[in-house]
């Protein structure tokens, strides 16, 4: 089975090309959606959320107050971190899982779609890496009328992230995504095919 990383940064169109790709039939593993999963497989997660972040997160059920606790982690960058290193190996875990369950499944073709793919070092155990590439203009507006944040809100989300400049450099294709979603689906699938003319036998990326 060839594993195929999709990552990005904020906005930059990952779930917008995963969509296209579920349409055409591909499996994807979304790690937003797994990092909302691992919560109910492994309770040791939240158990060590308590441990280090205290118990007025929980509510009388013993269940975490999500929306206090992120907007408490995501206000303070070492507190973010702090969830991150507790979450994060669980989440890569939970994503190697999922791969094993597709291959024994049969699938020839799976997609990791990883905002952070490759500050984990996730990029390494997949066979091709996409980043979906928008220009700063671009990926500005479209988060600001995403979010509805104001311009200085997105610039700060950026540049918390790993600049896709630097990105570009460990990726095998980039797509362009600052054009019409047209474009960034015929980019996808030019880079599918160029995927597919390495890997001759997989019928699913004759596209
Ligand atoms: P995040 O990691 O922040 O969740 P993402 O990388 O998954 O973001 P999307 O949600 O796919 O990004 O795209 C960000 C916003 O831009 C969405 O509102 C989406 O509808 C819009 N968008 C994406 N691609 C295009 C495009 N080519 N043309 C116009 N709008 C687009």
């Amino acid at each position: 089975m060839i594993k195929i990383g999709i990552t990005g940064g904020i906005g930059s169109g990952k779930s917008t090309i995963s969509d296209m790709l579920r349409k055409k039939g591909f499996s994807i593993i979304d790690a937003d959606i797994v990092a909302r999963e691992v919560l109910k497989i492994y309770p040791e997660i939240l158990q060590k959320v308590k441990e280090q972040f205290g118990k007025e997160f929980f509510n009388e059920k013993g269940e975490l107050k999500r929306k206090e606790f992120g907007n408490y982690i995501f206000a303070v960058e070492e507190r973010r971190k702090k969830y991150e290193n507790i979450i994060m190996p669980f989440i890569i875990e939970y994503i190697f899982i999922n791969l094993d369950k597709f291959k024994e499944e049969g699938k020839q073709v799976c997609f990791v779609d990883a905002a952070t793919l490759i500050e984990n070092n996730l990029h390494k155990h997949m066979d091709v890496n996409i980043l979906v590439w928008v220009d700063s203009k671009t990926q500005i507006e479209r988060v600001k009328n995403r979010d509805h944040l104001t311009e200085e809100q997105v610039i700060d989300r950026i540049s918390s992230q790993m600049p896709l400049e630097d990105k570009k450099k460990v990726c095998d294709f980039i797509i362009d995504n600052s054009k019409t979603l047209e474009y960034t689906e015929k980019e996808l699938y030019r880079a599918l095919r160029e995927i597919g003319k390495k890997y001759r036998g997989v019928e699913c990326l004759k596209l």
